[in-house]
């Protein structure tokens, strides 16, 4: 009597005859019909078949090694479960039988290979050939459906939706709006990220706020993450362009923001990775050369630790901290505007205010048409089905259409009516300070001084031959006296 061992792969092709039981209802009845003795049986789960060291299927192997004289047959369901490479699978099968006399039986093709029967190799080698060419064919229409899914009809993909969204709608209809409490701290991380609070406090605060996705990089996939900019990424199909198109759902991000934040995530600037009280201009400050100044206490002759800033080309900038601050508080109380000056500032800011508040009424009026559009054409929808002129599941999708395009209508028409008053009371609150910039820049924390510093001067301000210049200043502040 034959003795034979078996092996049976777990499928995550999606083939319909996949599943283990399928594969061992097969190969029983083949084992019994041909009265073999069944001597051990092998099961790999879940693994890729593109390669071939699976922790199963080395045992397999092993166990080959050990029994070959008392094995005859190696039975599967389908050539193909060793490896989705015909090439390889090949090379195997030949192996099996050179070196250790066992034969492969393949259930369902009907094949029991014998390299010394004429016409075995190139019958095996055939079956092989059209499992992968089924293989690259699945493969193509699943890349290019999400080449079409994704560049072509912006719709994001993945499973779990973005941190700041979520998922409303099904199937072809389903789309991401925006969870307002979670976006507040997507907000959050974008603009801490861009005034330079280190990511190790960030991951801290948003942890508190109830950012809850999980891994060390979390923050960091946030901030790279396309689909806050309202993009989602496409790879390269065929002769088609992969890259980011735009998407169906809302931004939260606006795109130069989320490109500023690349940048900065690709190189990112050493010197301002830490922040040190003692300089907090560590890396904002220039020297004329164009290099950020880095910062460093050297100690002095009395033991006590004094700060400097210095370049890194050691001729050009070296200079003492506190020289440095003194300095930086002169120019914050030539900064510092006179009420008059203040006065005009609040109106053109509650100018800008107004503007922009009656720029978002008219988008507003828009949204709101377009919400009613909507609505019709739901309800049209909704008296088909009534009059059974349509399905239930044309009705089940269209609903789902058309709901999740008047809730996203419903979400930008929310966040265009803001009340411009909170706007108006911030600038009263604030403006006052204006009159005294010193008090302003001393009382802020280290993070603080370096946003008010990096915005008031673009990022510019340098120190050469003792003193600070800047070729540009927030035209408000710029000293006409
Ligand atoms: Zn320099």
């Amino acid at each position: 009597m034959k003795r034979a061992i078996r092996y049976l792969r777990f499928s995550n092709l999606g083939q319909s005859n996949g599943s283990i039981e399928r594969q061992e209802m097969y190969t029983d009845q083949y084992i019994q019909y041909n009265n073999i003795t069944l001597v051990d049986t092998f099961i790999d789960r879940g693994h890729s078949a593109k390669i071939f060291d699976r922790p199963d299927f080395m045992k397999l192997q092993a166990f080959i090694k050990k029994h070959q004289n008392d094995v005859d047959y190696l039975i599967v369901d389908q050539l193909d479960r060793f490896s989705r490479d015909a090439g390889e699978a090949m090379t195997l099968v030949k192996n099996l039988q050179r070196q250790h006399s066992i034969q492969i039986v393949s259930v369902t093709e009907g094949i029991v290979f014998d390299y010394d029967t004429p016409g075995s190799y190139f019958r095996t080698g055939l079956q092989l050939l059209l499992a992968e060419e089924d293989n690259i064919n699945r493969s193509i229409k699943i890349r290019g459906g999400n080449y079409t899914a994704r560049a072509k009809e912006g719709r994001f993909m993945s499973n779990l939706p973005p941190f700041g969204y979520k998922k409303v709608g099904e199937g072809k209809a389903r789309t991401l709006v925006i969870d307002g409490i979670q976006a507040k701290v997507v907000l959050f991380i974008y603009e801490s990220y861009l005034k330079d609070m280190p990511l190790k406090t960030i991951k801290e605060e948003v942890r508190a706020m109830g950012f809850d996705r999980g891994g060390n990089m979390a923050v960091e996939r946030v901030l790279s993450n396309p689909a806050y900019a309202g993009m989602v990424k496409a790879k390269p199909f065929k002769e088609y362009p992969g890259g980011l198109f735009p998407a169906r759902h809302e931004p939260l991000i606006d795109m130069t923001t989320w490109n500023i934040v690349q940048n900065k995530l690709q190189k990112p600037d050493r010197s301002k990775k830490s922040l040190d009280d003692e300089i907090p201009l560590r890396g904002i400050l220039k020297c004329h050369c164009g290099q950020p100044l880095s910062g460093a206490p050297s100690r002095g002759k009395a033991g006590n630790w004094y700060y400097y800033y210095k370049c890194k080309h050691s001729r050009h900038n070296n200079i003492s901290a506190l020289k440095a601050h003194d300095q930086l508080l002169q120019i914050c109380q030539l900064m510092s505007l006179s009420s008059n000056q203040i006065d005009q500032v609040k109106k053109t800011a509650e100018n800008s205010l107004k503007e922009k508040f009656k720029e978002n009424q008219v988008l507003v009026a828009e949204k709101k048409a377009e919400i009613e559009r909507v609505q019709e054409k739901l309800f049209a929808v909704e008296e088909k089905w009534i009059s059974n002129q349509i399905t239930r599941e044309t009705y089940s999708r269209w609903y789902s259409n058309y709901n999740s395009e008047i809730y996203s209508l419903k979400a930008s028409v929310e966040r265009l009516s803001r009340d411009p008053s909170e706007g108006y009371k911030l600038i009263a609150q604030h403006i006052g300070k204006l009159t005294d910039m010193e008090h302003v820049y001393v009382s802020s924390d280290t993070l603080a001084k370096r946003e008010l510093i990096s915005l008031v001067f673009d990022s510019n301000l340098y120190y050469k031959n003792g003193i600070y210049r800047t070729p540009t200043i927030v035209p408000v502040l710029h000293v006409t006296n």
